[in-house]
Order: C-alpha cells, then sequence, then structure tokens
C-alpha cells in the first residue's frame, strides 16, 4: 500500500526546503549562525507573561480562559488593537479585525481565500519564503511585484492570463524591513503600488511583521493607511493587513490578527471556524493583559537591543567584507541582505563557511520564486550580542575570500 499515492495534487508543491537540510547542521558546538529570523527568547517579557497566566487562571476567569471561545478573536484583545491600528492611521472597529495563529496562519487563509489554481500572485523577487510556502498550496502562479512603474497593469493581466489563464488576485509584500532584504517601501513606492492594484483591480496582502521594530528614520503609515486616507472608508480598501506579536512579544504564542474591510473578515471568520474554531483563549487574554500593562515600553526595550546588534553587524560587515560584496543597511527588522560577486552561489559558500569558518547563514535563493538569487545570503541579527557579531563577520569575510579566490 503506497498512501502517498493518494495526496492530493496540491500536495506536490508543499516541499521541504534544502535550507532546512543545510541548517541541521548547525547544532555543532562552536558554530556561530546568523541563520535563524527568530526573536532572541532573552528578550521576551516573561515576567509580564507569567504574571498574567497567574491571575488568568486564579481568577474568576479561569474557566473561560479553558473554554472555546468565538471565532472573531477575544473582544478586549481586538479593542486594544482598534486604538493601536487609529495609533498607525487605520481607523477601523473591532468588526474589521480578526486574531489569527500567528500571521503565518492569515497567509494561508488568504491564500485559500483568493487563489484557485492558476491565479497569479505578485510577489517580490525575492520575498518571504514562509508566504510562498502558505501560497503553494493553492496553485499559484506568481510573477515580479513591481511598484516602479516599469510594467504595466495590462501587462500584468495578459501574462497572468496567457500563461495560465487565471487572474491577478493579490500582490503580498512586507512593506517595513521585509524578510529576508531588509527593505522598506518608501511612501512613493506605497502610493505606486496603491495605483497599481487600483488598475488591476485585486486586493494587496500587506505583511506588518516587523511594523514595530523600527531602529531610525521616521515611521511611515501602513498601505492600508495610505488607502484610507485615499478612499477614506476601510470599507473601500482592497488592502489587508497582517499583524503579528510574535517579534515584539512572543512568537509561541501564535497570536497575530488581520485587518481589512468587513465582508473580508466575514468570510475568514468562516474559514477560522473551519480550520482551528478559534486562536487559543489563554493566549488572547495573556497577550492582551501583557500588551495592556507594557507594550510601548516592551518594544522600546527591544528596539535599542536590536539596534545596537544591527549596528554592530554594519560596522562589521565593513570592515570584513572583500570588494564586490554588497548588502542593505535596514532601518528596522533583524536582517540584512548580501550580494555576492556573481558566480558565487550562496548555499555553496554556506557548505565552506560551515566547514572552514563554523559560521552560518541562509541561501537567498530560496526566497526567490522564480529560482534565481543564487549570488544572495541573509544574515539574521537578532539573536547575537555585538561581539559575536564581530567575530561572526570576521570569519564569513574569510569563507567569503576564500570563495572568489
Ligand atoms: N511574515 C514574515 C515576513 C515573517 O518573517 C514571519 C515569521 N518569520 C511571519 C510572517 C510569520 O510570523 P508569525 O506567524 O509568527 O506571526
Amino acid at each position: 500500500m503506497d498512501l502517498t499515492e493518494m495526496f492530493a495534487e496540491r500536495t506536490a508543491r508543499m516541499k521541504a526546503s534544502e535550507i532546512r537540510e543545510l541548517l541541521k547542521l548547525l547544532d555543532q558546538p562552536g558554530i556561530i549562525s546568523f541563520a535563524g529570523g527568530i526573536p532572541d527568547p532573552a528578550l521576551f517579557p516573561s515576567d509580564a507573561f507569567a504574571k498574567a497566566f497567574a491571575q488568568t487562571m486564579e481568577g474568576d476567569q479561569a474557566g473561560s480562559a479553558l473554554q472555546y471561545s468565538v471565532s472573531e478573536g477575544y473582544l478586549p484583545l481586538r479593542e486594544w488593537l482598534v486604538g493601536e491600528m487609529a495609533k498607525v492611521g487605520v481607523p477601523c472597529s473591532v468588526d474589521n479585525i480578526l486574531i489569527t495563529s500567528g500571521s503565518q496562519q492569515a497567509l494561508d487563509y488568504l491564500g485559500k481565500l483568493f487563489l484557485s489554481p492558476g491565479d497569479t500572485a505578485l510577489v517580490n523577487w525575492p520575498t518571504y519564503m514562509g508566504a510562498l510556502g502558505a501560497f503553494n498550496p493553492y496553485e499559484p502562479r506568481y510573477d515580479q511585484l513591481s511598484i516602479n512603474g516599469n510594467r504595466s497593469a495590462e501587462d500584468f493581466k495578459d501574462s497572468a492570463k496567457a500563461e495560465t489563464g487565471g487572474r491577478v488576485k493579490f500582490a503580498y509584500l512586507s512593506s517595513d524591513f521585509s524578510n529576508p532584504t531588509g527593505e522598506t517601501v518608501d511612501r512613493r513606492g506605497r502610493e505606486s503600488l496603491l495605483d497599481l492594484v487600483d488598475d488591476l483591480d485585486c486586493a494587496v496582502i500587506e505583511d506588518a511583521a516587523y511594523q514595530a521594530l523600527r531602529y531610525d528614520g521616521a515611521d511611515i503609515p501602513p498601505i492600508l493607511a495610505f488607502e484610507i486616507a485615499r478612499k477614506g472608508d476601510i470599507e473601500a480598501c482592497r488592502t489587508i493587513y497582517c499583524g503579528s506579536f510574535s517579534k515584539t512579544l512572543s512568537p509561541g504564542l501564535r497570536v497575530g490578527w488581520i485587518v481589512a474591510a468587513k465582508p473580508v473578515i466575514s468570510q475568514l471568520v468562516l474559514m477560522k471556524q473551519a480550520s482551528d474554531l478559534h486562536s487559543p483563549t489563554l493566549n488572547q487574554i495573556a497577550i492582551n493583559a501583557v500588551a495592556r500593562a507594557c507594550f510601548e515600553d516592551h518594544v522600546s526595550d527591544v528596539r535599542k537591543a536590536y539596534r545596537g546588534r544591527r549596528d554592530a553587524m554594519l560596522a562589521a560587515l565593513e570592515r570584513y567584507m572583500p570588494k564586490g560584496v554588497e548588502w542593505t543597511r535596514p532601518e528596522g527588522g533583524m536582517f540584512v541582505w548580501l550580494t555576492l560577486p556573481v558566480g558565487v552561489d550562496g548555499a555553496d559558500l554556506l557548505a565552506l563557511a560551515l566547514e572552514t569558518q563554523k559560521v552560518a547563514f541562509v541561501p537567498g535563493h530560496a526566497f526567490f520564486a522564480d529560482g534565481s538569487g543564487r549570488n544572495t545570503i541573509r544574515l539574521s541579527f537578532s539573536c547575537a550580542d555585538e561581539a559575536t557579531i564581530e567575530e561572526g563577520m570576521r570569519r564569513l569575510g574569510l569563507a567569503l575570500q576564500a570563495a572568489i579566490g
């Protein structure tokens, strides 16, 4: 008996990434890793969570905290989010908000909501590989998002139809300090994206996972805020905003949220009911308590720590990178993106760097929907202290020198 023969066609595109195989090697002692794109656990507000969980379980709320709850999400948390969204220029009501199990679930639901096989999703080259992983089972075609006006909406529509017979359903992008490049879409870019999607008559999925982690420069309102400013009301907007507490409070509790026009939220609520009924009640209660008690102060501490690490990485790159290597200078987030001289392969470099220098990173290739980008790598500065970053960049410089020859 071979059950794998009976798997649905959609599973053909659910593949383990080659990177995961390479990263298994990271368990060896002495490796300095800039591979994991995860928050530093030392920065989690553990005391505040300990208090929130204890108070909930000791109080009258214990029963309801352990009970099923509504699919839309814990109301006091949605109310707090209404206030936060208003602060960034997104006036909305609790009915515009759905709590999800992390923003990863939001990406899965939005793929399910919009994509029929052969429909087109516009994504950056490179983009968050977890978004590609979430969309892939819905069998889309990908096209390269371009917001500088060098491709017309007609051109995007025509190639969507000609190649797979579908239509462009959405543009997905991480607007601030993207994973993997660390880059941010500026105000003009946000406006021209909105021009493009209006012409295309498609949705925008705005992934705001890193939005709170800005270290310098002025905040830029979300794309959804720009669209509300144009159209007057969230109900007239095509942008769907995906937020997350993963990079600010805790990724393990799996709490994120979607903000969108009500008809979108209503359909997503049905999807949530069918998929997991609701996100864990206790986790939502704890996130609500901690967010209300200390969100701003906590995020300000996290920013301070990561700012120092970002600065250390940029300074060390200047010192140790051989000629011909270029990198981004992110104003926030967790990542720096390196472009290596053409012909230097990121995956080969990882094998060499692990073996000879005991330093790790993620080859950039897997972030490209078209399989390009072999001469790129992603470095994450979130989990290493300044001295380790300095030593790690020194080692990376040596590995690169050996690779370039
Ligand atoms: N979007 C981006 C750009 C990410 O980097 C991540 C996590 N690495 C996610 C979404 C998913 O995060 P979560 O589900 O924990 O909110």
